[in-house]
C-alpha cells in the first residue's frame, strides 16, 4: 500500500460499512459527509470552523472554479488548497452536471460540452481531457471521471445511450488523469456509475468502469428528482454491483434520513449544499427533525437549537438570538446556522460509524427514524 490513496474496512454491519481512506493530506473516515466548497469556501465558515465539525474532506466544483478564479491562476496562486487555507484532502467533481444545469446554450457531442458562462458569456469547451486537465490544476485529491448525468425519467433507450457515452468518456477520463504523471502520484480517481433507474445498464455501467480500474466509484445520476423511494429502490441493488474493496460515493445526497438508509445499504461517502444552503435560508437540521427557525413560535424560546448537540452555536445562543439574527437578516445568522448544521451532519456520521462498528447499525436506524420523524 503506498499513502497515494488506501482505502481500509474495519467493520461491516449487513450492508453498512465503516472505514478509513488514507491519502496524502489526511485520513477520511468513513462513512463520511463532504461539506460543499463550491468557489472556493464553505459558504459562511472558515476552514477552521469547517474542520472542527469534524469533516474530514471537502468538495470543490470544477465548473466554478474553472471560470472564476480560473485553472491556469488558480496554479499561479499556489494551488486550491493553498488559496484557501485547506490543507486536507479536496475532491473535486468534473463540472459535467453543473455546466448542463448553470451554464447557457450548452452543445453536447461526442467530444464534450460546449457551453456559455453563466457569469459572463463567455465560451469554452469541457471534454473528458480538459476536466482531467482542470482538476490536476486545481491540486485536487480526489478527481471525479468526466460524465454525462441525464435528468430523472429518461426513457431506457435514452439512459442506454448516455450511460455508453459516460464509460467512453470514464476511458478518456482515466488516460487524461493518468497523462498528468505527477498529480496522478499523489492523487486517485474515481469512475461514477450511470444507467438511472435501471438494474441492468447499472450493471453493464458497473463492469465497464470495473474494466477500466478506478480508486473508488461513485453512483452518479440519482438525486435528480426521482424521490427518495426510487432512490432506494437504486441502492438495494447499485453498491453491491460496484467492487467491495473501494470506497462508493453518493453523489449530491442528501437528507440526515436520506444518509442514513444509504448507509445502511454500503454507501461510503456523501455530499450535499442542504446543510449550508438550508442554515443560510433559516432550516436547522436537530436529532429531532428539520427546524424552521424564521417560525414566530422560536421568538422568545431560551433553549438551544439542538439539546443535544454539544457545538459551539448550541451551547452558546438560544433559538430566540438566532431567530432574531435570521429574521433581522444579519451574517452572522447564516454564520451559526451553518456552523450548527454541518456539526449535526458529522455527528449523524460518527454516530453511524459507532453503531457499524459496535454491530448495532439497525437499532441505530430504527432509534433515529422514530425520533428525527416524530
Ligand atoms: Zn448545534
Amino acid at each position: 500500500m503506498t499513502d497515494r490513496f488506501a482505502f481500509r474496512l474495519a467493520a461491516t454491519d449487513g450492508a453498512a460499512r465503516t472505514g478509513v481512506i488514507r491519502m496524502t493530506r489526511g485520513e477520511i473516515r468513513t462513512p463520511a459527509f463532504m461539506p460543499v466548497g463550491t468557489a472556493a469556501t464553505v459558504k459562511a465558515m472558515r476552514p477552521a470552523e469547517v474542520r472542527a465539525t469534524g469533516a474530514d474532506i471537502i468538495l470543490g466544483n470544477t465548473y466554478h472554479l474553472m471560470l472564476r478564479p480560473g485553472a491556469e491562476r488558480m496554479v499561479r496562486l499556489g494551488g486550491l488548497h493553498a488559496f484557501m487555507g485547506w490543507d486536507r484532502p479536496i475532491l473535486t467533481d468534473s463540472g459535467g452536471y453543473q455546466v448542463m444545469s448553470l451554464s447557457a446554450l450548452t452543445k453536447q457531442s461526442e467530444e464534450g460540452v460546449a457551453f456559455k458562462s453563466h457569469l459572463d458569456g463567455s465560451r469554452h469547451l469541457l471534454t473528458p481531457e480538459r476536466s482531467m486537465e482542470i482538476q490536476r490544476l486545481l491540486g485536487s485529491d480526489i478527481v471525479m471521471a468526466f460524465d454525462e448525468c441525464p435528468p430523472a425519467g429518461v426513457d431506457a433507450k435514452r439512459a442506454g445511450a448516455s450511460m455508453e457515452r459516460s464509460m467512453r468518456w470514464a476511458a478518456r477520463s482515466r488516460a487524461g488523469f493518468d497523462a498528468g504523471e505527477e498529480h496522478a502520484a499523489r492523487a486517485a480517481l474515481f469512475g461514477i456509475q450511470q444507467g438511472s433507474l435501471d438494474e441492468t445498464l447499472r450493471a453493464c455501467s458497473a463492469a465497464a468502469l470495473t474494466d477500466i480500474g478506478f480508486d473508488g466509484y461513485a453512483i452518479g445520476g440519482l438525486a435528480v428528482g426521482e424521490g427518495q423511494e426510487a432512490m432506494f429502490g437504486v441502492l438495494d441493488f447499485a453498491p453491491a454491483q460496484l467492487p467491495a474493496d473501494k470506497p462508493r460515493y453518493l453523489m449530491g445526497v442528501g437528507k440526515p434520513d436520506d444518509l442514513v438508509g444509504a448507509v445502511a445499504r454500503g454507501v461510503d461517502m456523501f455530499d450535499c449544499v442542504l446543510p449550508t444552503r438550508s442554515g443560510r435560508n433559516g432550516q436547522a437540521f436537530t436529532w429531532d427533525g428539520p427546524v424552521n427557525i424564521r417560525n414566530a413560535k422560536h421568538a422568545e424560546d431560551q433553549g438551544p437549537l439542538d439539546a443535544s448537540c454539544d457545538c459551539p452555536v448550541c451551547t452558546t445562543w438560544s433559538r430566540a438570538y438566532l431567530h432574531h439574527l435570521v429574521r433581522a437578516g444579519e451574517m452572522l445568522g447564516a454564520m451559526l446556522m451553518t456552523q450548527h448544521n454541518l456539526h449535526f451532519y458529522q455527528a449523524l456520521m460518527q454516530a453511524m460509524r459507532d453503531a457499524i462498528a459496535a454491530g448495532r447499525f439497525g437499532e441505530f436506524q430504527a432509534t433515529f427514524a422514530a425520533r428525527y420523524r416524530r
